[in-house]
Protein backbone atom coordinates (compact mmCIF):
# COMPACT_ATOMS: atom_id res chain seq x y z
CA UNK A 1 0.00 0.00 0.00
CA UNK A 2 1.06 3.07 -0.86
CA UNK A 3 1.78 6.40 1.56
CA UNK A 4 -0.89 9.10 0.77
CA UNK A 5 1.05 12.31 2.25
CA UNK A 6 -1.15 15.41 3.87
CA UNK A 7 0.12 17.34 1.37
CA UNK A 8 2.63 17.05 -1.47
CA UNK A 9 4.27 19.43 -3.54
CA UNK A 10 2.95 19.11 -7.52
CA UNK A 11 6.39 18.81 -9.63
CA UNK A 12 5.43 18.47 -14.00
CA UNK A 13 8.25 18.75 -16.24
CA UNK A 14 7.67 22.48 -16.99
CA UNK A 15 9.10 22.94 -13.31
CA UNK A 16 12.07 21.36 -14.01
CA UNK A 17 12.77 22.47 -17.07
CA UNK A 18 12.18 26.02 -15.78
CA UNK A 19 14.74 25.13 -12.86
CA UNK A 20 17.34 23.57 -15.15
CA UNK A 21 17.05 26.91 -17.86
CA UNK A 22 18.54 28.86 -14.37
CA UNK A 23 20.72 26.32 -13.78
CA UNK A 24 22.51 26.66 -17.03
CA UNK A 25 22.08 30.38 -17.29
CA UNK A 26 24.60 33.46 -15.88
CA UNK A 27 22.57 33.72 -12.27
CA UNK A 28 21.71 31.47 -10.02
CA UNK A 29 20.68 34.23 -7.36
CA UNK A 30 19.55 37.85 -8.23
CA UNK A 31 18.68 37.44 -11.71
CA UNK A 32 15.86 37.81 -13.84
CA UNK A 33 13.17 34.77 -12.77
CA UNK A 34 12.87 36.61 -9.80
CA UNK A 35 11.65 39.90 -10.84
CA UNK A 36 9.32 37.85 -12.97
CA UNK A 37 8.32 35.92 -10.49
CA UNK A 38 7.06 38.92 -8.28
CA UNK A 39 5.26 40.73 -11.23
CA UNK A 40 3.52 37.36 -12.14
CA UNK A 41 2.10 37.34 -8.26
CA UNK A 42 1.87 40.76 -8.15
CA UNK A 43 -0.71 40.61 -10.84
CA UNK A 44 -2.43 37.56 -10.15
CA UNK A 45 -3.22 38.90 -6.35
CA UNK A 46 -3.76 42.23 -7.70
CA UNK A 47 -0.88 44.01 -5.35
CA UNK A 48 1.02 46.75 -6.28
CA UNK A 49 4.08 45.67 -4.57
CA UNK A 50 5.41 42.09 -4.27
CA UNK A 51 8.47 41.23 -2.82
CA UNK A 52 10.16 37.70 -3.14
CA UNK A 53 11.91 36.10 -0.09
CA UNK A 54 13.73 33.11 1.26
CA UNK A 55 10.55 31.87 3.50
CA UNK A 56 7.82 33.45 4.99
CA UNK A 57 8.96 33.68 8.29
CA UNK A 58 11.72 35.47 7.14
CA UNK A 59 9.08 37.87 5.67
CA UNK A 60 6.61 38.20 8.56
CA UNK A 61 10.19 39.00 10.66
CA UNK A 62 11.18 42.02 8.03
CA UNK A 63 7.48 43.21 7.85
CA UNK A 64 6.84 43.53 11.97
CA UNK A 65 10.28 45.81 11.33
CA UNK A 66 9.48 47.04 8.48
CA UNK A 67 5.58 48.13 10.24
CA UNK A 68 7.84 49.20 13.29
CA UNK A 69 7.37 46.93 15.71
CA UNK A 70 10.61 46.57 18.21
CA UNK A 71 11.36 46.72 22.21
CA UNK A 72 8.69 47.11 24.01
CA UNK A 73 5.72 46.86 21.08
CA UNK A 74 3.16 44.61 21.31
CA UNK A 75 1.86 41.96 18.48
CA UNK A 76 -1.35 40.03 18.50
CA UNK A 77 -1.98 36.89 16.31
CA UNK A 78 -4.13 33.79 16.51
CA UNK A 79 -3.40 30.78 18.84
CA UNK A 80 -4.21 28.16 16.09
CA UNK A 81 -1.52 29.10 13.64
CA UNK A 82 2.50 27.91 12.80
CA UNK A 83 4.73 29.18 15.20
CA UNK A 84 6.35 31.66 13.03
CA UNK A 85 2.93 33.75 13.06
CA UNK A 86 4.29 34.84 16.56
CA UNK A 87 7.90 34.16 16.79
CA UNK A 88 8.27 37.00 14.28
CA UNK A 89 7.33 39.38 17.40
CA UNK A 90 9.93 37.74 19.68
CA UNK A 91 12.63 38.52 16.90
CA UNK A 92 12.05 42.33 17.35
CA UNK A 93 12.04 41.68 21.15
CA UNK A 94 8.45 42.76 20.72
CA UNK A 95 5.69 41.46 23.10
CA UNK A 96 2.99 38.37 22.08
CA UNK A 97 -0.29 37.82 22.78
CA UNK A 98 -3.08 36.29 21.46
CA UNK A 99 -6.72 36.43 20.22
CA UNK A 100 -9.15 33.63 20.72
CA UNK A 101 -10.60 31.75 17.65
CA UNK A 102 -13.65 31.74 16.56
CA UNK A 103 -14.41 27.98 16.44
CA UNK A 104 -16.88 28.14 12.99
CA UNK A 105 -13.97 29.66 10.93
CA UNK A 106 -11.34 28.71 13.18
CA UNK A 107 -10.23 32.12 12.08
CA UNK A 108 -9.37 34.74 14.72
CA UNK A 109 -12.42 35.80 16.48
CA UNK A 110 -13.88 38.97 15.70
CA UNK A 111 -15.93 39.55 19.04
CA UNK A 112 -13.45 38.26 21.07
CA UNK A 113 -10.74 40.75 19.13
CA UNK A 114 -13.36 43.52 20.10
CA UNK A 115 -13.33 43.03 23.46
CA UNK A 116 -9.90 42.82 23.75
CA UNK A 117 -9.17 45.43 22.26
CA UNK A 118 -11.71 47.45 24.38
CA UNK A 119 -10.10 46.37 27.01
CA UNK A 120 -6.83 46.79 26.18
CA UNK A 121 -7.74 50.32 25.63
CA UNK A 122 -8.66 51.25 29.35
CA UNK A 123 -5.37 49.49 30.29
CA UNK A 124 -3.48 51.64 28.42
CA UNK A 125 -1.75 48.70 26.23
CA UNK A 126 -3.08 48.31 22.77
CA UNK A 127 -1.11 46.45 20.36
CA UNK A 128 0.84 47.68 17.54
CA UNK A 129 0.42 44.78 14.85
CA UNK A 130 -1.96 42.28 14.67
CA UNK A 131 -1.13 39.17 12.72
CA UNK A 132 -4.71 37.72 11.03
CA UNK A 133 -4.03 34.78 9.74
CA UNK A 134 -5.94 32.44 7.14
CA UNK A 135 -6.03 29.02 8.62
CA UNK A 136 -6.29 26.13 5.85
CA UNK A 137 -6.76 28.99 3.33
CA UNK A 138 -10.10 30.79 4.31
CA UNK A 139 -9.25 34.49 4.29
CA UNK A 140 -9.81 35.66 7.98
CA UNK A 141 -12.17 38.88 8.45
CA UNK A 142 -10.22 41.47 7.21
CA UNK A 143 -12.67 44.40 6.23
CA UNK A 144 -13.77 44.26 9.75
CA UNK A 145 -10.56 43.60 11.38
CA UNK A 146 -9.25 47.23 9.28
CA UNK A 147 -12.52 48.71 10.80
CA UNK A 148 -10.63 47.95 14.16
CA UNK A 149 -7.80 48.77 13.14
CA UNK A 150 -8.58 52.44 12.02
CA UNK A 151 -10.31 53.08 15.72
CA UNK A 152 -7.59 51.62 17.51
CA UNK A 153 -4.38 52.87 15.77
CA UNK A 154 -2.34 48.77 14.84
CA UNK A 155 -1.15 47.44 11.88
CA UNK A 156 -2.44 44.57 10.04
CA UNK A 157 0.03 42.14 8.87
CA UNK A 158 -1.49 39.30 7.55
CA UNK A 159 -0.09 35.80 7.93
CA UNK A 160 -1.76 34.16 4.43
CA UNK A 161 0.91 31.78 4.18
CA UNK A 162 -2.12 28.93 4.11
CA UNK A 163 -4.02 31.42 1.10
CA UNK A 164 -1.95 32.10 -2.33
CA UNK A 165 -5.01 32.51 -4.55
CA UNK A 166 -7.87 32.77 -1.92
CA UNK A 167 -10.31 35.42 -2.35
CA UNK A 168 -12.16 37.15 0.17
CA UNK A 169 -14.97 40.07 -0.95
CA UNK A 170 -14.43 39.41 -4.38
CA UNK A 171 -10.49 40.43 -4.29
CA UNK A 172 -7.32 37.90 -4.15
CA UNK A 173 -6.20 38.00 -0.60
CA UNK A 174 -3.37 40.60 0.05
CA UNK A 175 -4.77 43.00 -2.70
CA UNK A 176 -6.61 44.96 0.47
CA UNK A 177 -7.41 45.82 3.85
CA UNK A 178 -3.63 44.70 5.57
CA UNK A 179 -0.87 46.82 5.54
CA UNK A 180 1.26 43.68 4.75
CA UNK A 181 0.85 40.23 3.43
CA UNK A 182 2.85 37.29 3.69
CA UNK A 183 2.52 34.22 1.56
CA UNK A 184 4.84 30.28 2.26
CA UNK A 185 5.85 28.66 -0.54
CA UNK A 186 7.21 25.57 1.25
CA UNK A 187 6.68 22.54 -0.41
CA UNK A 188 2.95 21.26 1.61
CA UNK A 189 1.76 24.73 0.62
CA UNK A 190 -0.75 26.53 -2.35
CA UNK A 191 2.66 26.75 -4.80
CA UNK A 192 6.21 25.61 -4.09
CA UNK A 193 9.50 26.97 -4.38
CA UNK A 194 10.99 24.73 -1.88
CA UNK A 195 11.31 27.38 0.63
CA UNK A 196 10.55 30.59 -0.11
CA UNK A 197 7.69 33.11 0.52
CA UNK A 198 6.58 36.37 -1.14
CA UNK A 199 5.67 39.91 0.99
CA UNK A 200 3.16 42.13 -0.41
CA UNK A 201 1.75 45.44 -0.15
CA UNK A 202 0.28 48.28 -1.63
CA UNK A 203 2.06 50.95 0.17
CA UNK A 204 4.81 52.54 -1.56
CA UNK A 205 6.64 53.54 1.58
CA UNK A 206 6.54 50.11 3.09
CA UNK A 207 7.51 48.39 -0.49
CA UNK A 208 10.41 50.96 -0.16
CA UNK A 209 11.55 49.81 3.35
CA UNK A 210 10.85 46.09 2.82
CA UNK A 211 13.26 46.22 -0.07
CA UNK A 212 15.90 47.40 1.75
CA UNK A 213 15.98 45.09 5.10
CA UNK A 214 15.51 42.35 2.73
CA UNK A 215 19.24 42.26 1.59
CA UNK A 216 20.96 43.92 4.56
CA UNK A 217 19.74 47.57 4.73
CA UNK A 218 21.57 47.93 1.34
CA UNK A 219 20.67 50.28 -1.37
CA UNK A 220 22.20 51.01 -5.01
CA UNK A 221 19.38 53.20 -6.31
CA UNK A 222 20.74 56.97 -7.29
CA UNK A 223 17.16 58.44 -5.95
CA UNK A 224 17.67 56.95 -2.44
CA UNK A 225 21.39 57.63 -1.75
CA UNK A 226 21.98 59.34 1.33
CA UNK A 227 25.14 60.96 0.62
CA UNK A 228 27.30 61.45 -2.79
CA UNK A 229 27.56 58.51 -5.35
CA UNK A 230 30.53 57.84 -5.73
CA UNK A 231 30.96 55.62 -8.66
CA UNK A 232 29.47 52.66 -10.32
CA UNK A 233 30.41 50.63 -7.24
CA UNK A 234 29.02 52.41 -4.83
CA UNK A 235 26.39 51.32 -2.65
CA UNK A 236 24.82 52.21 0.73
CA UNK A 237 23.71 50.56 3.99
CA UNK A 238 20.70 52.74 5.53
CA UNK A 239 19.90 50.49 8.15
CA UNK A 240 20.04 46.86 9.44
CA UNK A 241 18.79 44.21 7.29
CA UNK A 242 19.06 40.74 6.69
CA UNK A 243 19.68 38.12 3.86
CA UNK A 244 16.57 37.12 3.01
CA UNK A 245 16.56 36.90 -0.55
CA UNK A 246 15.08 34.01 -2.43
CA UNK A 247 17.65 32.43 -5.54
CA UNK A 248 16.76 32.70 -8.91
CA UNK A 249 16.10 29.22 -9.26
CA UNK A 250 13.97 28.62 -7.00
CA UNK A 251 11.93 32.45 -8.36
CA UNK A 252 11.62 29.46 -11.89
CA UNK A 253 9.99 27.12 -9.88
CA UNK A 254 7.67 29.56 -8.54
CA UNK A 255 6.78 31.22 -11.57
CA UNK A 256 5.96 27.60 -13.35
CA UNK A 257 4.27 26.61 -10.38
CA UNK A 258 2.14 30.25 -10.72
CA UNK A 259 1.24 28.92 -14.50
CA UNK A 260 -0.18 26.13 -13.40
CA UNK A 261 -1.77 27.57 -10.27
CA UNK A 262 -5.28 28.20 -11.64
CA UNK A 263 -5.61 24.12 -12.93
CA UNK A 264 -3.91 23.21 -9.21
CA UNK A 265 -6.86 24.62 -7.38
CA UNK A 266 -9.31 24.03 -9.22
CA UNK A 267 -8.39 20.26 -8.35
CA UNK A 268 -7.98 20.89 -4.72
CA UNK A 269 -11.14 22.52 -4.81
CA UNK A 270 -13.02 19.47 -6.14
CA UNK A 271 -11.41 17.40 -3.84
CA UNK A 272 -12.62 19.42 -0.86
CA UNK A 273 -16.14 19.47 -2.47
CA UNK A 274 -15.87 15.56 -2.94
CA UNK A 275 -14.94 15.39 1.38
CA UNK A 276 -17.89 17.59 1.54
CA UNK A 277 -19.98 14.66 -0.08
CA UNK A 278 -18.65 11.76 1.22
CA UNK A 279 -18.16 12.29 5.11
CA UNK A 280 -21.41 14.39 5.32
CA UNK A 281 -23.13 11.57 6.57
CA UNK A 282 -20.03 10.74 9.65
CA UNK A 283 -19.73 12.72 13.14
CA UNK A 284 -17.20 15.22 12.20
CA UNK A 285 -17.51 18.42 11.50
CA UNK A 286 -16.69 19.88 8.32
CA UNK A 287 -14.89 23.03 7.37
CA UNK A 288 -16.56 26.06 6.79
CA UNK A 289 -17.62 27.72 3.99
CA UNK A 290 -18.80 31.51 3.50
CA UNK A 291 -20.15 33.52 1.30
CA UNK A 292 -18.07 36.07 0.52
CA UNK A 293 -14.89 34.11 0.54
CA UNK A 294 -13.29 31.42 -1.08
CA UNK A 295 -10.79 29.09 0.40
CA UNK A 296 -7.12 28.06 -1.33
CA UNK A 297 -8.17 24.66 0.38
CA UNK A 298 -4.65 24.27 2.09
CA UNK A 299 -5.39 21.74 4.73
CA UNK A 300 -8.83 20.34 4.66
CA UNK A 301 -9.42 20.09 8.64
CA UNK A 302 -12.22 18.70 10.48
CA UNK A 303 -13.04 17.79 13.83
CA UNK A 304 -14.22 14.42 15.48
CA UNK A 305 -17.65 15.30 16.75
CA UNK A 306 -17.42 13.86 20.60
CA UNK A 307 -21.25 14.28 21.35
CA UNK A 308 -21.97 12.02 18.40
CA UNK A 309 -19.22 9.20 18.55
CA UNK A 310 -17.36 7.55 20.80
CA UNK A 311 -14.15 7.34 18.64
CA UNK A 312 -11.31 9.54 20.21
CA UNK A 313 -9.29 12.10 17.28
CA UNK A 314 -6.67 9.59 18.74
CA UNK A 315 -7.84 6.82 17.20
CA UNK A 316 -9.12 8.03 14.45
CA UNK A 317 -5.71 9.83 13.74
CA UNK A 318 -4.13 6.60 14.56
CA UNK A 319 -5.79 4.14 12.32
CA UNK A 320 -5.14 6.56 9.34
CA UNK A 321 -1.72 6.05 10.31
CA UNK A 322 -1.64 2.26 10.16
CA UNK A 323 -3.29 2.57 7.35
CA UNK A 324 -0.70 4.74 5.64
CA UNK A 325 -2.32 7.88 5.27
CA UNK A 326 -0.34 10.64 6.19
CA UNK A 327 -3.56 12.38 8.48
CA UNK A 328 -2.18 15.54 10.21
CA UNK A 329 -3.05 18.29 13.26
CA UNK A 330 -2.99 21.69 12.84
CA UNK A 331 -1.88 23.20 15.42
CA UNK A 332 -0.73 22.42 18.61
CA UNK A 333 -2.12 25.98 19.89
CA UNK A 334 1.19 28.30 20.13
CA UNK A 335 0.81 29.45 23.60
CA UNK A 336 1.16 26.12 24.95
CA UNK A 337 4.69 25.48 23.40
CA UNK A 338 7.10 25.34 26.11
CA UNK A 339 8.48 28.30 24.97
CA UNK A 340 5.37 30.40 25.28
CA UNK A 341 4.73 28.57 28.63
CA UNK A 342 8.07 30.20 29.95
CA UNK A 343 6.71 34.06 28.58
CA UNK A 344 3.58 33.07 31.19
CA UNK A 345 1.01 31.58 29.36
CA UNK A 346 -1.09 28.77 30.51
CA UNK A 347 -3.25 26.11 29.06
CA UNK A 348 -7.10 27.43 29.73
CA UNK A 349 -6.13 31.01 28.48
CA UNK A 350 -7.28 30.70 24.77
CA UNK A 351 -10.07 27.84 25.08
CA UNK A 352 -11.92 27.57 21.54
CA UNK A 353 -7.80 26.90 20.30
CA UNK A 354 -7.76 24.23 22.33
CA UNK A 355 -10.75 22.29 22.48
CA UNK A 356 -10.51 22.84 18.43
CA UNK A 357 -6.79 21.26 18.67
CA UNK A 358 -7.96 18.00 20.72
CA UNK A 359 -10.52 16.96 18.11
CA UNK A 360 -8.67 18.43 14.85
CA UNK A 361 -7.14 16.30 11.99
CA UNK A 362 -6.21 17.36 8.39
CA UNK A 363 -6.84 15.08 5.77
CA UNK A 364 -4.95 14.53 2.68
CA UNK A 365 -5.23 16.96 0.27
CA UNK A 366 -3.03 18.02 -3.19
CA UNK A 367 -3.66 18.60 -6.37
CA UNK A 368 -2.41 15.15 -7.99
CA UNK A 369 -4.66 13.04 -5.46
CA UNK A 370 -7.14 10.58 -7.02
CA UNK A 371 -10.61 9.39 -6.21
CA UNK A 372 -8.56 6.35 -5.26
CA UNK A 373 -6.54 7.84 -2.56
CA UNK A 374 -9.80 9.78 -1.26
CA UNK A 375 -11.95 6.75 -1.30
CA UNK A 376 -8.72 5.09 0.94
CA UNK A 377 -9.26 7.94 3.17
CA UNK A 378 -12.69 7.82 3.77
CA UNK A 379 -13.35 4.01 4.18
CA UNK A 380 -11.32 4.33 7.16
CA UNK A 381 -13.31 7.12 8.59
CA UNK A 382 -16.63 5.26 8.15
CA UNK A 383 -15.07 2.22 9.64
CA UNK A 384 -13.93 3.99 12.59
CA UNK A 385 -16.90 6.54 12.98
CA UNK A 386 -19.92 4.32 11.49
CA UNK A 387 -19.87 2.65 14.62
C1 LIG B 1 4.14 27.61 6.70
C2 LIG B 1 3.72 28.70 7.58
C3 LIG B 1 4.61 29.74 7.97
C4 LIG B 1 6.07 29.72 7.70
O1 LIG B 1 6.37 29.55 6.39
P1 LIG B 1 7.89 29.26 5.95
O2 LIG B 1 7.88 29.62 4.50
O3 LIG B 1 8.10 27.79 6.19
O4 LIG B 1 8.78 30.10 6.77
C5 LIG B 1 4.09 30.80 8.70
N1 LIG B 1 2.80 30.84 9.06
C6 LIG B 1 1.93 29.85 8.74
C7 LIG B 1 0.50 29.99 9.16
C8 LIG B 1 2.38 28.75 8.01
O5 LIG B 1 1.53 27.76 7.72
Amino acid sequence: MTFIPYSRQNIQPSDIDAVVEVLQSEYLTQGPAIARFEQAFAHRHSVRHALAVSNATAGLHMACVALGLGPGGLLWTSPLSFVASSNCARYCNAEVDFVDIDPSTRNMSLPALEAKLARAEQAGRLPDVVVPVDFSGLPADLKQIRALADRYGFKILQDASHAAGASYLGAPVGSAWSDITVFSFHAVKIVTTAEGGMVTTQDDALAAKLQLLRSHGITREPALLQNQDEGAWYYEQQCLGWNYRITDIQAALGLSQLERMEDMQTRRVARADRYDRMLAELPVILPMRIDDRSSSWHLYAIEIDEQRTKATRREVFDALRAAQIGANVHYIPIHTQPYYAALGFRPGDFPAAEHYYERALSLPLFPAMTDEEQDRVVDVLKRLLSK
